[in-house]
């Protein structure tokens, strides 16, 4: 095998299980970096895109965007990165770079006629589909890589680079800290990084979850109060309590019950994917003044700021390491809800 012939674990089809194939990584660029993967976390849009939910794609599919590993080789060019540095990938492997939200740092919403090019199953600017972390190494432009602080082990570091940054980037945009009442619903992946997040923050941590079945772990991992949305009173008696709420659920809710909970002025931001529309009622949001927004990831310099406050403050991910053969078996469990809270694969296994 050549050097750029690379193992991985591919989707062959929609909806088929992954299986064990060989990719082909460009030839290092003057501004490229070569990671060897040594981890990848198995994010809930991984399950979404392989199994076509949000639309047609080009198979086969690498999925990944929680990438964590070292560097083994650097272009001409580079100068931020050099051979042995440990470095990671999120979501994001180029975008346009000229637009005024690329110039801002904000590449998750690049309006450039690039766009802002995924991990995986997009187009690069090569033409070519770019495969992502279900692999041994990955070719990336430098200024497109995360560096990963010291503190934190490369297994619990690979979910920071979706879920981390994507819990990150609005607890910092609505203000999340002290005297403020965050809920994080849904106890998944990015839920629990939700919790570590705000509650390092400062902020007042509740978890709105299915039921109370985690409540120790989320009272663990700094939430101040738990409660089961399949229990009408937490709806009659939390009305009007939060400043923020971030939704990370990908089923369909009744949003308008959750808009109840917030209090005037305040903000549900909904970061979980759904395949279809849902619905809120306007009166839901003009009566006291809230809003409904949403949020992707987060752009190249925030995830890094992420990554360094969480080195601070101690913060990585509650993982569950596989090996790649167990990759079809953890897609199982992450749909019905059995994940305490990531599954990361060892990637040497692959
Ligand atoms: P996950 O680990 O599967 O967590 C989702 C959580 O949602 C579950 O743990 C569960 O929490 C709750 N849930 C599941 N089914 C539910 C149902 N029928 N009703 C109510 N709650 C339910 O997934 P994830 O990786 O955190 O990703 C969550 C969503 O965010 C996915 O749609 C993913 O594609 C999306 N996402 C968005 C972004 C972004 O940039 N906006 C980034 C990454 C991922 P409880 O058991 O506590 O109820
Ligand atoms: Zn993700
Ligand atoms: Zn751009």
């Amino acid at each position: 095998m050549s050097n750029n012939t690379v193992a991985a674990y591919a989707a062959p089809a929609p909806g088929a299980p992954l299986e064990k194939t060989t990719i082909t990584r460009r030839e290092l660029g003057p501004h490229d970096i070569r990671i060897d993967i040594e981890y990848a976390g198995i994010c809930h849009s991984d399950i979404h895109t392989v199994q076509g939910d949000w639309g047609e794609r080009q198979y086969p599919i690498v999925p990944g965007h929680e990438i964590a590993g070292v560097v083994t080789a650097v272009g001409a060019e580079v100068t931020r990165y050099a051979v042995g540095d440990r470095a990671g990938i999120g979501c994001i492997v180029d975008s346009c770079r000229t637009c005024d939200n690329c110039r801002a740092g904000l590449q998750q919403y690049c309006t450039g006629e690039l766009g802002m090019v995924g991990t995986y199953a997009a187009t690069g600017r090569d033409g070519e589909q770019t495969q992502g972390g279900y692999a041994q190494a990955i070719v990336v432009d430098e200024n497109y890589a995360l560096r990963i602080p010291e503190g934190i082990p490369l297994d619990a570091a690979a979910p920071l680079l979706c879920a981390g940054i994507t819990l990150y980037s609005p607890l910092r945009h609505w203000q999340a800290g002290p005297g403020k009442k965050v809920a994080i619903v849904g106890l998944g992946g990015l839920g629990h990084l939700g919790v570590k997040l705000a509650h390092a923050m400062g902020a007042e941590v509740t978890v709105l979850s299915q039921s109370l079945r985690k409540k120790d772990d989320g009272l663990r991992l700094g939430a101040d109060h738990y409660r089961a949305t399949s229990d009408p009173a937490t709806f009659e008696e939390l009305a009007g309590t939060f400043d923020l709420i971030l939704n990370t659920v990908s089923a369909d809710l009744d949003l308008d019950a959750y808009l109840g909970l917030l209090r005037t002025g305040g903000t549900m931001v909904q970061l979980g994917a759904p395949e279809k529309p849902q619905s809120v009622s306007p009166f839901a949001l003009v009566a006291q003044r809230k809003s409904y927004a949403g949020s992707m990831i987060g752009g190249i310099p925030e995830t890094q700021e992420m990554l360094d406050f969480c080195a601070e403050h101690g913060i990585t991910a509650e993982i569950e390491l596989i090996r790649a053969e167990q990759v079809n078996e953890a897609y199982e469990r992450v749909i019905a809800s059995d994940v305490r809270y990531r599954f990361v694969i060892d990637t040497a296994t692959i």
